[in-house]
């Protein structure tokens, strides 16, 4: 089977919460993200086609945000960015007012739920994330706390089309693969931390 590494931008900045996959997602086709999230939403749709046409065995994992050891310190993700600048004694960098909320997923439950995929015959996208939603500023401040960081915090600019809220239905990987997230942020983020602070320092 191919694996369809989709996401939850296929849902946009979405008017149904939480999302599942039923929902059809409120995306600007021409936005700053278009290419991105509208690219795969295309991908979903070709990887549809090809099932119904050529048989081709398919699964798409609808995947929300996820985190973990290993990410790279400059890719500008919200976990990855605030860890650095909270070790680095840097100002954390929040964008807008941060009330926006996003769902993260520790990277050993997604490993974990793609396998499951893999080996299940779902034919369907499904949703993979943890349902946990948080504040971008309860981030900020939980990651200030694991890291004893004394750094201030100070808002930017939101990017333009930037999700409001977002958290996965995932009842149907629940039910279908069995699956569900174990790993709590706040024990995943120490994980990561210890993580990014060897690599830091060395
Ligand atoms: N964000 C932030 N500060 C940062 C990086 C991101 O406040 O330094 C916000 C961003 O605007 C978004 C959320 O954190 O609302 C998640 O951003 P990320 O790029 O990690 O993922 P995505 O936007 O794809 O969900």
């Amino acid at each position: 089977p191919i694996l369809q590494a989709s996401t939850s931008e296929i849902y946009g900045d979405p008017l149904e919460h939480p999302q599942s996959e039923s929902y059809w997602g409120n995306v600007n086709p021409i936005g700053p993200r278009a290419c991105y999230d509208e690219g795969k939403r295309v991908a979903e749709a070709l990887c549809i086609a090809y099932k119904s046409y050529n048989k081709t065995q398919i699964r798409i994992a609808r995947i929300f945000n996820t985190y973990g050891p290993y990410m790279d310190q400059k890719d500008g993700r919200v976990v990855s960015n605030f860890i650095v600048q909270a070790l680095q004694g840097l100002p954390i960098t929040l964008y807008g007012d941060g009330s926006q909320t996003r769902s993260f997923c520790f990277v050993d439950d997604m490993t974990d739920a793609l396998i499951k995929l893999m080996k299940s015959d779902l034919q369907s996208p499904v949703n993979l994330g943890n349902p946990s939603e948080y504040k971008i500023t309860d981030l900020a401040s939980i990651i200030k706390e694991k890291t004893s960081s004394s750094s201030e915090l100070i808002f930017q600019d939101l990017p333009e089309d930037d999700p409001k809220i977002r958290c996965p239905d995932i009842t149907l990987a629940r039910e279908k693969l069995l699956w569900g997230p174990k790993i709590k942020l706040k024990e995943g983020l120490e994980l990561t931390v210890e993580w990014f602070r060897d690599e830091i320092e060395s």
